[in-house]
This record gives structure tokens, C-alpha cells and sequence, in this order.
């Protein structure tokens, strides 16, 4: 038997089971400017968009090196309810998930020429044995020597869709604006494999409306714009472009055909559109993900073979598919929130609800009592709410502090027990984040809020 680890246990540590999350008891470093920490090779660094400092300030991040950041346990929860969400979008048309590792050989990318084409942005290193290897920053190369090396495969097994999120890795010239270019990110990577051309396009629009299902179930309103192909090649590429002011990218709409690009393509000329000749507005976005048609561009290079309806062998038709899964994160409060108070989307807030009981001594103890009643009444009526209720007991604070901070952490529903709460029935008061209303609820009617 492993000492200490009973399954009693292991029973008393799932949370909403008799043990309330509380603040105080977070561990969350905050409120440090960034250049005061790491200044960059003596330069300083860019603290310059909204989501970097708020991340920053209430203790989501943590810078580690250029480019680098501690994601505090806050910005955990928030990250894997994201992934849990592009796990749900990915799996609904088929996507199986993998996990590919980060440690890529040299070989591979000397195949394809890119150990060369894209140098400096990767991050290469030697093994005990001289061997030459760089850290994944993306994985077609990794993929397609995967599937080339299933000499079996057959037509009845196309099409088939991987996917993993994982950690990637870029020597960024210019890293900054926190999380939304960093040099170590996560990234969801999707491959596909189809028998024919017109099969991979069809897999690729299947994979572009998953796209946007996710980004509306984020309730971010991104624009599909025709790209560059960049270093990772093939024919066909779209971006997905959040409008934010921080966007790096620019990219251009047609108001009457609707027609839009990255204005890194050739297509687009200036001022008019290259489809209907109607002007184009130009906008700054950030680029949350990227979808290439590669056809045989990698599958040729690694020899990646199916046997076909005919019996011959044919070369699999590729697409690759990626979403900055941490740039997201980022992108979503750099979009949603104020200059001074994170929003999130609601399905991403590291905590749904956050009880707020009264200063003590300040008025009777009972308010604290029925605050704490309140917290288990919820996470025994609401099972989805089951470990999303935090409890603020700084009750060292006054109320009005903490209210404040949680309108700068953003929780969706912030519940107060002020002194309506010691009327008979309790009232408590409540607090809708996104819509700003604010309402005096009894016990039963905070549950059927929520
Ligand atoms: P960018 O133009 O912003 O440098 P990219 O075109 O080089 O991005 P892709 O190779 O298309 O990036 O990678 C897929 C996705 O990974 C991008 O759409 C983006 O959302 C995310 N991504 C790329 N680079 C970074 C980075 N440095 N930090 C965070 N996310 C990134
Ligand atoms: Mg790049
Ligand atoms: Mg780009
Ligand atoms: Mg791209």
C-alpha cells in the first residue's frame, strides 16, 4: 500500500465535497510590473496591452524569462476549460487525440528543409550523442513520419483527423504582449489524412465550421480571412482574426461581397476588392488560428502512402490546422474587458461564483454562518457549479475591497452578505458581472439564478 495515499483519502480531497474553496488560501503573485523583474538584454520590456497587465495584476501570470510565463492556478482552470471546449469542438467531426513529442530529430526538419528555411526561429539542441534535435514548433514534419511509417494503410481507414494541445516552441524575434506572443505557448494542432484532393477540401470546410462553432460558443466574433501560406506551405489557408486594437495582423473586408484577407496576400490590392471592385475596410486583429489544404507537400517528402480503391498506392492529401490556445485565453480578456476589470467568457472563468461574507465584526457572526450555508447549499443543489464557488474569507477586508476585487477578477456572479442577509428571509445581494445588474435574492432565488 503507497503510504498517505488511502482512497479515503483521495475522497476528502475532491473539492465541493464538505471543503469550501477559499481565497485567502490561493496562491497567487501579483501586482509586479513585468520590466521591473526581467528587463530584456538590458532593453525594457513591452508592458503594453490591457490582458498582459490585468493577467499580470491579479495574479493569473507570472513572467519567467522573455517570452515566458508561470501560468498560475487561476489561469489553469480558465486554460483547461478552453481545451475542454476545442476537445468537444475537434472530437464532434472525428478528431482523435494525440499527444506528439516536443523533442523533434533534426532529420526531420533537414527532409523538408526547414532545419535551414526557418533557423533562427527554432530552438535547436544536442543530445549526449551530438545528436542534433529543436524543440517542436509546430508538427507536420513530426505527423506525417508518424503516419508514413503504417505501410498498411488503406483507403477504409481515410480519412482520419489528429489532434493534440500541446506546448510549442518559437525563438520570436519580438515577444510580448504577455500571452498573446510568447516563445513557449500552447497550441491545438490538428492533421488530417484523406484519399483525395476533394475529400481533404472537404475535411478542411468541415474543420473551418468547427472553427467557428467554437469561437461563438466563446462568444468571440472572429473573422475568416484568406492568408499567406507562410513557411508551412500548400495552397489553400485561412486565418481566424480577432479584432483587437494589440492585433499585429491587418487584415482586409469587402462591405458588399463580404470578401476578406490578411493584407499579407498578394490579392489585395490597396483600396479596392479583388472580386467585386467595392472598397475594402481595413482592421487590426490577432490571430487565433491558421487552417492549410497541404495536398502532398509533406505526405511526398516522407512518403506517407495509402493502398487506394484501385489497389495501388497513392500518397495521403494533408491539412493542418492550429489555434493559439493560450493566445485565445489572452485575446478573450484583451477583447472583452475594461482598461481596469477582467471579463471573460462565461464558459472560461476560472470561478463561476465568488461569496462574499460580511468584515468581522463588523455585524453578527450569523451573516458569516449563512454565507457558508449558502456556499454548500449551492454546490450540493447546482452539480455544475460542484467546485466553481469560491469563498473571499479575507474577512480581515471590508466588503466593499473585496467587492472591488472581484469586479477586477471578473467572476460572473458575485454574491454579498451585507446586512439584508440577517432579515428574515436572508437577502442576499447579487452581482451579474457581464450585464452589471445587481439584485436582492432570497437563499431559494440565488439557486434559481443560478
Ligand atoms: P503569427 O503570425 O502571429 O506569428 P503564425 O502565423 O506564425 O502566427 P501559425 O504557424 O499559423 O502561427 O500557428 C498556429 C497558431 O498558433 C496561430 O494562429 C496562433 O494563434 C498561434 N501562435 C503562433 N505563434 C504564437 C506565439 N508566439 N504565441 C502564442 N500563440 C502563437
Ligand atoms: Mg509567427
Ligand atoms: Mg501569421
Ligand atoms: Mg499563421
Amino acid at each position: 500500500q503507497l503510504r498517505g495515499y488511502t482512497p479515503h483519502r483521495l475522497h476528502h480531497c475532491t473539492p465541493g465535497r464538505g471543503r469550501r474553496l477559499t481565497l485567502s488560501t490561493m496562491f497567487q503573485p501579483q501586482n509586479l510590473r513585468e520590466d521591473q523583474v526581467l528587463p530584456l538584454d538590458g532593453r525594457s520590456a513591452d508592458l503594453t496591452c490591457k490582458s498582459q497587465r490585468l493577467m499580470l495584476q491579479v495574479g493569473l501570470i507570472y513572467p519567467a524569462s522573455p517570452g515566458c510565463y508561470h501560468l498560475l492556478p487561476y489561469a489553469v482552470r480558465a486554460l483547461e476549460k478552453l481545451v475542454r471546449t476545442i476537445d468537444q469542438e475537434m472530437q464532434a467531426i472525428g478528431g482523435q487525440k494525440v499527444s506528439m513529442p516536443s523533442l523533434s530529430p533534426a532529420e526531420l526538419w533537414r527532409a523538408t528543409n526547414r532545419w535551414d528555411s526557418m533557423d533562427r526561429e527554432l530552438f535547436k539542441l544536442r543530445d549526449r550523442h551530438d545528436k542534433e534535435y529543436c524543440l517542436g514548433p509546430t508538427h507536420e514534419e513530426v505527423v506525417t513520419a508518424l503516419v508514413a511509417s503504417q505501410k498498411t494503410l488503406s483507403y477504409k481507414q481515410l480519412p482520419f483527423l489528429l489532434y493534440q494541445v500541446t506546448r510549442k516552441f518559437r525563438d520570436e524575434p519580438r515577444p510580448r504582449f504577455g500571452l498573446l506572443r510568447g516563445r513557449e505557448f500552447y497550441m491545438k494542432d490538428m492533421y488530417t489524412f484523406d484519399a483525395t484532393p476533394e475529400a481533404a477540401q472537404e475535411t478542411y470546410g468541415l474543420v473551418c465550421a468547427a472553427y467557428s462553432r467554437l469561437f461563438e460558443r466563446l462568444g468571440l466574433r472572429c473573422v475568416q480571412v484568406q492568408a499567406d501560406v507562410g513557411s508551412i506551405g500548400g495552397s489553400l489557408s485561412h486565418e481566424f482574426q480577432l479584432p483587437v486594437d494589440v492585433g499585429e495582423d491587418r487584415f482586409a473586408v469587402c462591405a458588399s461581397c463580404g470578401f476578406s484577407a490578411n493584407v499579407e496576400t498578394l490579392d489585395v490590392s490597396q483600396t479596392s476588392c479583388p472580386t467585386c471592385q467595392g472598397s475594402l475596410t481595413e482592421t487590426r486583429g490577432v490571430e487565433v488560428g491558421h487552417t492549410f489544404y497541404l495536398g502532398t507537400k509533406y505526405s511526398s517528402v516522407f512518403d506517407a502512402k495509402f493502398t487506394n480503391t484501385h489497389g495501388s498506392v497513392s500518397l495521403v492529401e494533408m491539412g493542418c490546422y492550429g489555434l493559439g490556445v493560450t493566445r485565445i485565453l489572452a485575446a478573450a480578456i484583451e477583447s472583452f474587458s475594461t482598461e481596469d476589470c477582467i471579463r471573460w467568457p462565461g464558459l472560461l472563468a476560472p470561478y463561476q461564483v465568488c461569496l462574499i461574507p460580511p468584515k468581522k465584526g463588523s455585524i453578527e457572526e450569523a451573516a458569516a454562518e449563512l454565507t457558508e450555508h449558502l456556499y454548500d447549499h449551492i454546490t450540493e443543489a447546482v452539480p455544475r457549479l460542484r467546485g466553481e464557488v469560491l469563498l473571499d474569507d479575507r474577512t480581515h477586508l471590508t466588503i466593499g475591497k473585496r467587492r472591488k476585487d472581484a469586479d477586477k477578477f471578473g467572476y460572473p456572479f458575485v454574491i454579498i452578505a451585507g446586512k439584508r442577509a440577517l432579515e428574515d428571509p436572508a437577502h442576499f445581494e447579487v452581482w451579474c458581472q457581464n450585464t452589471g445588474e445587481v439584485v436582492f435574492l432570497s437563499r431559494e432565488g440565488v439557486l434559481e439564478l443560478l
